[in-house]
């Protein structure tokens, strides 16, 4: 009697998802003639499970039916084919720092990229990593070559991957762009199950769909990543303001001047009620000649006396936030519930929608280790077609990093919702979101949000996940 091999195997997965036993890892073989792995691992450990329904939010819970922790990259294409013909959904997780479910499913099963994480090989303008790599593996990599990403993320326990589907921004943006900019070829499973390699040269469709696409199209699972030269050293100068407006004006003065190699800054709660405003600049130097100081702060109107200035290697530097990462663990508050809004402000109005929306602020809505980000960015390094900008040559990345001290749910409930109201205000303001914030989002604002780029994601979600398996999380396409 014939066997149809593609039946047992999907009756052995639909089994494998039917499995009740709690802690049982079921799993389901099938022939690589079927053209899938010969074993598909699906897990439905509920440790397992309780890991994929929860995130760095701590807002939004799903439970997965399963979780693959796949072995290859066959593995995640087999997964992609057998799911769209039953008719589940599949979202990819990194480190799971999404603050809104993004990366959570229930009709489906979720593919931890953790397994999918070797770093490959350094060349002198490049690197080879699978996606599941944190972004501190990337750059343990690279150093021990003289060489890093020109744009890290602040935080770097954060998946390739899961900044890819995002942008990536970090405080050399404004020279280098994103870390979708600076990516010079993919390799991606498509959500119908193709494994396919993409640049700007080869299937570039795909390639401007899976940058900044909120994995919509395809799960990355290697990426080709450019590097320059790492810093020896680098000199911070945190600079602090009474207000808003001098802060701007400082910001402004040394983003046009380009004085500085990093820029950021921020509003910080002082901790009695009122704002603490600072500039946040960084200069890369090497050997022991540092930069003078007189001359790198010359022309500010910044209160000196506070200033603090570190001198630090490279590596010490971009490890910094790692130390907040142990004191909020240490306190709880990593684990509390953290209701994000990240934006972005048009330049010409950014002070005045920055000042308004503070004046209803209080340091409890950002908690006492939270801030909220403001400082200017140059646009011309951003070419990603997704990461959505105000048109300007400058813009503010505007980001309410909320830290709660508790994790009262009724307050959460309210800063989502004011998240949104001042989302919806931004917006009228001119500004989009910076998409890993915590707030509901519905299909049409998914079509606002991405404008005239609308028609590039829908066109390839058509192509490439024509099913419509993928990454349900952030509800971009109506089903
Ligand atoms: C403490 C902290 C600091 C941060 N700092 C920065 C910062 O400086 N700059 C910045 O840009 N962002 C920052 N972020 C936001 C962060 O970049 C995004 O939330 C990012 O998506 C998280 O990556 P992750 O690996 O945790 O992804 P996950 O939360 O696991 O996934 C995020 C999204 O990406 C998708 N995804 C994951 N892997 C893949 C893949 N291989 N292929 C396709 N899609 C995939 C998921 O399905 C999900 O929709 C920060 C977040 C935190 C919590």
């Amino acid at each position: 009697m014939a066997i149809d091999k593609r039946a047992l195997l999907r009756a052995g997965l639909t089994a494998a998802l039917a499995t009740q036993a709690k802690g049982v890892t079921t799993a389901a073989k099938a022939d690589a003639s079927d053209g899938l792995s010969a074993s598909i691992e699906l897990s439905r450990d509920p440790d397992v499970l309780a890991v994929a329904a929860d995130d760095f939010g701590h807002i939004i819970h799903k439970q997965a039916r399963a979780v693959l922790k796949p072995a290859s990259v066959a593995d995640i294409a087999g997964l992609m084919r057998w799911a769209g013909w039953r008719g589940l959904k599949v979202a990819a997780r990194g480190q799971g720092h999404s603050t809104y479910g993004r990366a959570m499913i229930e009709d489906g099963v979720v593919l931890d990229m953790n397994t999918i994480s070797t770093i490959h090989h350094v060349q002198s303008d490049r690197i080879v990593v699978d996606a599941g790599a944190t972004w501190s593996a990337v750059l343990n990599a690279t150093l021990a070559h003289g060489l890093t990403p020109p744009v890290l993320t602040n935080y770097l326990e954060l998946s390739v991957g899961g900044t890819l589907a995002v942008g990536g921004i970090g405080g050399t943006t404004f020279r280098h762009g994103m870390q979708t900019d600076n990516v010079l070829e993919l390799d991606v499973v498509t959500g119908d199950g193709r494994e396919l390699t993409c640049s700007a040269n080869s299937n570039p469709d795909l390639f401007d769909a899976v940058r900044a696409g909120l994995g919509q199209c395809g799960v990355v699972t290697r990426a080709t990543l450019r590097l320059v030269q790492a810093p020896e050293r680098v000199r911070r100068y945190h600079l602090f303001y009474p207000d808003l407006r001098t802060l701007t004006a400082d910001q402004r003065i040394v983003l046009a001047d380009g004085r500085f190699d990093y820029l950021q800054g921020a509003v910080l709660p002082d901790g009695a009620g009122a704002w603490r405003y600072q500039l946040e600049g960084v200069v890369f130097y090497d050997g022991y000649a540092a930069p003078n100081d007189r001359t790198m702060l010359s022309g500010l109107s910044d209160d000196r006396g506070a200033a603090a200035i570190s001198d630090l290697t490279y590596r010490e530097d971009v490890n910094a936030f790692a130390q907040l990462e142990k004191l909020l663990r240490s306190n709880g508050q990593w684990f509390n519930p953290h209701p994000w809004l990240l934006t972005f402000l048009r330049g010409s109005n950014a002070e005045q929608v920055a000042s308004d929306i503070l004046d209803g602020l209080t340091n409890e809505d950002v908690g006492p280790f939270g801030r909220i980000t403001y400082y200017p960015m140059l646009t011309k390094a951003l070419r990603t077609p997704l990461l959505r900008l105000p048109n300007e040559s400058v813009v503010f990345p505007f980001n309410l990093v909320r830290i709660p001290e508790s994790n009262d749910v009724a307050k959460v409930a309210q800063m989502v919702a004011k998240n949104r109201a001042l989302y919806d205000r931004i917006c009228a303001a001119g500004g989009v979101q910076y998409p890993v914030g915590a707030f509901p989002m519905s299909s049409d604002d998914w079509k606002d949000h991405f404008g005239s780029t609308w028609l590039l994601l829908h066109e390839a979600k058509q192509r490439y996940d024509p099913l419509g398996t993928l990454t349900p999380g952030y509800n971009v396409h109506r089903d």
